[in-house]
């Protein structure tokens, strides 16, 4: 189902939750949204789904208003955090529940049932309550339930938010897989940005009550617009003082910007490690530390500490060696545009 919200606001008395937030999503796209805790997913969600009805702003499914619509008219599915399974039904049963709530007749009901059993990977499993399945397998049976009524969009609130952090890796995977077989326009509310760089075709970046920026995960680590989501999408240090970025100075000078800096584009190493022409700046170890598959180094320059990573291979660096830094790209932001500069 092609989705399209315009211009959703949204009050919980003199509390601003969602400003003015509009978007589209292609029919069979999953959509992570994306953003710190008490930024408005959630309300986002819940207004989709019609359980919260918006102040203003319009709602449409294949083009059509919404919002005066109930939520069973809407042909959603839901999943959430906790299970919501009923406890005194079956897997089977609490799959069906759906269908033989839409009075559909037993045998159609008897096929879908395992027709989604045999798609969530719970075959074998009908007949046990939830108390005998794994917190994974019954987040499981919550898709299957969701999915069974073959709804056209699928709500996903922190689905694996309750599940522990090796299961939790494994259902990623499990639910983009699922996704692109049933072909379902899906939505995903996550804080876990990990989370959505993995699972998303597209992530939208919800604070404060504002969509920040949407793409794909790509897109938006390597172009994030704004400094907040430079700083929540992947890594990066705020430069406070421009004045020893070799190669930028004079450009984060001039037009006033704020300047950020990945990990990645930061490059360390002795004077003989670089030619002659590169501009590096001197800077100092400040802080090492071992993270399993490299080093990650603090090193100072100028009045700034800048985070970046180092191969296990290398030699370790002493905490106060000094060392020639060279900065490979910048990300300014100011009052007027946000732009990438690199040094040549
Ligand atoms: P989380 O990740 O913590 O669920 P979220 O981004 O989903 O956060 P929302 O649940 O949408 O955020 O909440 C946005 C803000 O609106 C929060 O500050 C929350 O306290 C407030 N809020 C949400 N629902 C209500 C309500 N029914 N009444 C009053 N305030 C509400």
């Amino acid at each position: 189902m092609h989705i399209e919200v315009r211009n959703l606001d949204k009050h919980f008395g003199n509390f601003h939750a969602v400003k003015d937030v509009s978007f589209e999503i292609e029919k069979g796209r999953l959509i992570g949204l994306l953003g710190p805790s008490g930024g408005g997913k959630t309300s986002i969600l819940r207004m989709l789904a019609g359980l919260e009805q918006p102040d203003s702003g319009e709602i449409l499914f294949h083009g059509e208003r919404v919002n005066e619509l109930a939520p069973q008219e809407r042909g959603i599915g839901f999943v959430f955090q906790s299970y919501a399974l009923f406890k005194h039904m079956t897997v089977f049963d609490n799959i069906a529940f759906g269908l033989q709530v839409k009075k559909v007749p037993k045998q159609t009901i008897k096929e879908r049932v395992m027709e989604l059993v045999e798609l969530t990977g719970l075959k074998g499993f009908e007949r046990r309550y939830p108390h005998q399945l794994s917190g994974g397998q019954r987040q499981r049976v919550a898709f299957a339930r969701a999915l069974a009524p073959e709804p056209q969009l699928l709500l996903l609130d922190e689905p694996f938010a309750a599940i522990d952090a090796k299961i939790r890796q494994e259902l990623r995977a499990w639910l983009r897989e699922l996704i692109e077989r049933v072909g379902i326009t899906s939505i995903f509310v996550t804080h876990d940005q990990d989370e959505a760089i993995e699972v998303a075709d597209e992530i939208m970046i919800i604070s404060e009550g504002r969509m920040e920026q949407k793409g794909s995960p790509w897109d938006i680590y390597r172009e994030p617009s704004t400094p907040f989501v430079a700083s929540f999408i992947g890594q990066s240090t705020l430069v406070d003082d421009p004045s020893e970025l070799r190669g930028f100075e004079a450009e984060v000078a001039a037009s006033q910007a704020k300047a950020l800096i990945r990990p990645e584009y930061i490059e360390i190493g002795s004077e003989r490690d670089f030619s002659l022409l590169s501009a590096t700046a001197a800077g100092v170890v400040k802080h090492v530390h071992f993270r399993g598959s490299e080093w990650l180094v603090e090193v100072e320059v100028g009045g700034n500490v800048l985070t970046t990573f180092r191969s296990l291979e290398k030699e370790t660096l002493q905490i106060g060696q000094e060392i020639r830094v060279l900065i490979h790209r910048v990300y300014l932001y100011n009052e007027e545009r946000s732009w990438i500069v690199e040094n040549p």
